[in-house]
C-alpha cells in the first residue's frame, strides 16, 4: 500500500501512523535540508510531540537549495509529505509513519523561500546541511567570505543561491517589516554547530549589509545543539525491505537504529515546542555533549572507515565483526581519544563508548563503509585532527591517530588491499587524489595540505608517525598494520 494520507487506515496495524489529525497542524520550523537525519531525527520527536497533543503549530516545512532537495520534495509531495521511518536493533524492525511536515518551500525560488522566512508564525530556521555546507575555511576552521557561492550571495543579496542568503534574505524581510527574527537552529554534527551557523549568517550579511550583520548579531539567537541518530543512505534494498516485512510502499523511506538523542541548548527567543516532554535534554552549554560525540562516536566511525574500505569490506557490522577493525578502534578511544575528551556531567564516557561500539556493531542498520568515507576532507579535520593537536599539545603519543589519517591518505590514492577502484565522494577529491599519490614516496605531501592539515604536516612527531604508518599500510596491509597498532607494535 502506498503511503499518502488517504490510505493511513488501510495499513497493516504493525505500521504506526500520526497519532493526531494532521488537518490542525500548522508551520512554525523551516527545516533546510530534509535528508534522511532530519527525517529520522526531529522530525520524529515533533511527530511524538503533536501525539501527544502539544504545539501543533511547529509543524515542519522543508526548504532546500539543491537538486536533491526538489527530487526529494516531488517524493514527498506525491506521498502527503508522510515518510516511513524504520527503526531496527537486534530486537527486529519497527516501522511508524510520521506527519511533522506539512510542506516544502519551492527551490530555486529565493523570492518565494524568504517570503517564507519573513512570516512571523516561523520561530525556528533548523538545518541539516551536511559538514561541508557551512563555507568553512578547512585551514583556519573559519568562515570563508571569499567561497565564490558566498561571494556571489553577498553581490546578490536580492537573489540568493545559499541556505545563509536566504536566511539573511528572511531576516532582512523580518527587520524591516517589525517581525522579532526566527532562531536559527543548526543539527549538523560539527563542533559548535551553533556557532557555526551564525558565523556564517553574519558573515554573509556583513559583505552587504553591515547594519543587518549587527542587528542579527544582537538579536538572532544560535543555540547549538548535539544530534545522535545513525541513519543510513536508503537504497532499493530498503524500499523492498519496507514493501516486504511491513506492505509500504513509499518512495523514500528512512531507515536507522532505535537509539536517538538531541542535546540542545536552551536559547530561543521567539519560543519552542515543548521537545523536553519528548526526550530532548535542554542544556545551558552542549559542549561537553558535542565534544564527546564528535571525538567518540563521529571520530570513531571516521577512524574505521578507511581501514575498512580498504579491507573490501561494504557494511559498518561486517567491518567490526573484523578483529583486527576492533581491536584497532578500542584501543585508538580508551589510549587515545578517550583521555582528551574532558568530563560530561553524568556520563561515564567508557560505557558511553562501549555503547557506540555497540550501536557500530548492530547488523540491522546496514550502515555502509562508503557512506562513512564521503566528505573526508571535511569530517577528518573536524573528528580527528583536534584529537591529534590536543595530544600533541599534551606531549602524548599519536600513533593511533596518525594511523587514521595515514589509512585515509592510502583510501584517497584510490586501491583498496584487494585491487579494487575506491570511490573518492569528496569535494576535494582531485585534490586528494594526487597529493595521495605523491605521498607514496613522499608521504609529507598529504600532510602537508594545509587548508586540511593546518599546522599539524610540519610537526615531527604527527609526521613521523604518520609516514610510518602510512609505510607499514603500503608494505604489509591494512590487516597486519591494524593488528601491530592492537598488538603496541606499530
Ligand atoms: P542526506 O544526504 O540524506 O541529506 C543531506 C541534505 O543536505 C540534503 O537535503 C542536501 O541537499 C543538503 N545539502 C548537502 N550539501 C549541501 C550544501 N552544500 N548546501 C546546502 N544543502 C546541502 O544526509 P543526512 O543523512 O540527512 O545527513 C545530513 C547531515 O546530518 C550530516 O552531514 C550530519 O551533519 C547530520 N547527521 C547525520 C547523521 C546520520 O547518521 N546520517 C547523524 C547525525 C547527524
Amino acid at each position: 500500500i502506498g503511503v499518502c494520507e488517504a490510505n493511513l487506515g488501510r495499513l497493516s496495524e504493525r505500521v504506526g501512523v500520526p497519532g493526531y489529525e494532521r488537518a490542525g497542524l500548522s508551520a512554525g520550523i523551516v527545516h533546510f535540508g530534509i535528508g534522511n537525519f532530519h527525517r529520522a531525527h526531529q522530525a520524529v520527536y515533533l511527530d511524538d510531540l503533536f501525539a501527544s497533543g502539544r504545539d501543533q503549530d511547529w509543524a515542519i516545512l522543508g526548504a532546500g537549495v539543491r537538486a536533491a532537495d526538489r527530487k526529494m520534495a516531488e517524493t514527498l509531495g506525491a506521498q502527503d509529505w508522510l515518510t516511513t521511518v524504520v527503526s531496527q536493533d537486534a530486537g527486529g524492525r519497527s516501522a511508524r509513519i510520521t506527519g511533522a511536515m506539512i510542506g516544502h518551500l519551492p527551490v530555486g525560488d529565493p523570492e518565494a523561500v524568504t517570503a517564507a522566512l519573513a512570516d512571523p508564525a516561523i520561530r525556528i530556521v533548523s538545518m541539516t546541511i551536511t559538514e561541508g555546507g557551512y563555507f568553512i575555511d578547512p585551514a583556519t576552521g573559519r568562515f570563508d567570505p571569499d567561497h565564490p557561492e558566498i561571494r556571489a550571495d553577498a553581490e546578490r543579496p536580492a537573489a540568493p543561491g545559499t541556505v545563509f542568503g536566504l536566511i539573511v534574505g528572511g531576516l532582512r524581510a523580518r527587520r524591516d517589516k517589525g517581525v522579532p527574527p526566527f532562531t536559527v537552529m543548526s543539527c549538523d554534527n560539527i563542533p559548535h554547530n551553533g556557532a557555526v551557523a551564525r558565523n556564517a549568517v553574519v558573515g554573509l550579511a556583513r559583505l552587504s549589509d553591515p547594519a543587518l550583520a549587527d542587528w542579527i548579531a544582537a538579536e538572532v539567537a544560535f543555540p547549538n545543539s548535539m544530534v545522535d541518530r545513525i541513519t543510513p543512505v536508503t537504497t532499493d534494498r530498503e524500499r523492498a525491505v519496507l514493501e516486504a516485512e511491513f506492505g509500504v510502499t513509499d518512495g523514500w523511506p528512512v531507515f536507522c537504529e532505535t537509539f536517538r538523542q538531541w542535546v540542545l541548548e536552551d536559547r530561543f527567543p521567539a519560543g519552542r515546542p515543548r521537545l523536553e516532554t519528548v526526550g530532548v535534554t535542554f542544556v545551558p552549554d552542549v559542549a561537553p555533549y558535542e565534544l564527546m560525540k564528535i571525538r567518540i562516536l563521529n571520530g570513531g566511525h571516521a577512524a574505521i572507515a578507511y581501514p575498512a574500505a580498504l579491507m573490501d569490506i561494504v557494511h559498518v557490522h561486517e567491518a567490526m565483526a573484523e578483529p583486527a577493525i576492533t581491536a584497532f578502534l578500542e584501543r585508538l578511544e580508551r589510549e587515545e581519544i578517550i583521555p582528551m575528551v574532558p568530563e560530561v556531567p553524568g556520563v561515564n564516557l567508557d560505557d558511553y563508548y562501549e555503547s557506540v561500539a555497540e550501536r557500530f556493531a548492530n547488523p540491522k542498520v546496514a550502515d555502509t563503509v562508503a557512506r562513512l568515507c564521503q566528505d573526508g576532507s571535511n569530517r577528518q579535520p573536524k573528528f580527528i585532527l583536534p584529537s591529534t593537536r590536543d595530544r600533541l599539545a599534551a606531549g602524548a603519543g599519536v600513533t593511533g591517530l596518525a594511523l587514521v589519517s595515514a589509512a585515509w591518505c592510502r583510501y584517497c590514492a584510490g586501491t583498496s588491499d584487494g585491487g579494487a577502484a575506491l570511490p573518492l565522494d569528496d569535494l576535494a577529491g582531485e585534490t586528494l587524489r594526487v597529493a595521495a599519490r605523491k605521498a607514496e614516496t613522499e608521504p609529507g605531501a598529504f600532510i602537508g595540505q594545509t587548508a586540511i592539515f593546518g599546522e599539524l604536516g610540519g610537526v615531527p612527531a604527527f609526521a613521523d608517525a604518520f609516514a610510518k604508518a602510512l609505510g607499514s599500510l603500503s608494505t604489509r596491509g591494512t590487516r597486519a598494520t591494524l593488528l601491530a597498532y592492537g598488538a603496541g607494535d606499530l
